[in-house]
């Protein structure tokens, strides 16, 4: 299994009330990979996360991270491993201060006090927090909260980044910080997964999307998976708007465009032709 960083085999889950909310999921994540997990609400998406870094322990089936099979006596190590941001950083931001929180993590894997400072600074300044950072966080903005939770998860400096719809609540500048922080990461050769069904969003950010649909794995391949109108409609997701744009305008065959870039590129070949 050289350059899998996470594989799932056969994973499924079913809460107390009797709902199964995977079934039978089998995937492998490579190594400085940024993947996009896919599908409407209740498709599974958090469920799946929150296996990923040993919150939740397989009740059927595997799941493997950087070799290690993840199981009760190893969850904690996998937990520094694997940061992973909340849905709902109501769920996730919970000290008395803005830096007090972000400290957790770092301090709670035992880190000098400096360097736990350190961390924190480079975090804070790296989603724009800074000047906030002695503010209580129940008296932040949901956005701001989101920026917190983020920031915490940083300071960890984890091997692998898993956010789960890190985009909701925040506002444009927000969002383009988030994806230049993102950016960083993945250069730095850390792996990143991103549960979100914001298709323009995945279509121009991810390597490979992985889409889910009631707990099973319906799909997965590169971005330009989201251009076929069948499938996304089977997942209850809908094209990338840059591809509806050129839907019916094309010749039959050709591919539609699945981000800006590519639709750009299109449309100036068009234009060219006349
Ligand atoms: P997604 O993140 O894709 O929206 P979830 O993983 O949150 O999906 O949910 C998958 C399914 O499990 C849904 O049917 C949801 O209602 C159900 N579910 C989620 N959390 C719980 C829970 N704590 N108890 C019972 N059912 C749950
Ligand atoms: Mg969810």
């Amino acid at each position: 299994m050289a350059g899998h960083i996470i594989k799932v085999c056969n994973l499924s889950y079913r809460y107390a009330d009797g709902t199964q909310a995977l079934r039978g999921l089998s995937f492998s994540i490579l190594s400085g990979e940024k993947v996009a997990l896919m599908g409407p609400n209740g498709a599974g998406k958090s469920t799946l996360l929150l296996h990923l870094n040993g919150l939740y322990l397989a009740q059927e089936g595997e799941v493997w991270v950087l070799g290690r099979r993840v199981s009760r006596s190893n969850a904690e190590e996998v937990r520094k491993l694997v940061g992973m941001v909340f849905q709902d950083p109501d769920d996730q931001v919970l000290a008395p201060t803005v830096e007090e929180d972000v400290a957790f993590g770092p301090r709670n894997m035992g880190l000098e006090p400096e360097e736990v400072k350190r961390r924190v600074d480079k975090a804070l300044e790296d989603v724009g927090l800074l000047d906030l950072r002695r503010k209580a966080p129940h008296n932040l903005s949901y956005g701001q909260k989101k920026r917190v939770a983020i920031a915490g998860v940083l300071a960890m400096q984890p091997e692998i980044l898993v956010l789960d719809e890190p985009m909701a609540f925040l506002d444009p500048l927000g969002q383009e910080g988030l994806l230049a922080i993102l950016d960083r990461y993945h250069r730095a050769g850390k792996t990143l997964v991103i549960a979100t069904h914001d298709v323009d969003f995945a279509a121009a950010w991810a390597d490979r999307i992985l889409i889910l649909s009631q707990g099973s794995l319906l799909a997965s391949g590169p971005a330009q998976i989201l251009c076929d109108a069948g499938l996304v409609q089977r997942a209850g997701l809908r094209l990338p708007l840059v591809a509806q744009l050129f839907y019916g305008y094309l010749p039959p065959g050709s591919a539609l465009p699945h981000d800006l870039t590519s639709g750009r590129s299109l449309l100036g070949e068009l234009l060219r032709q006349g």
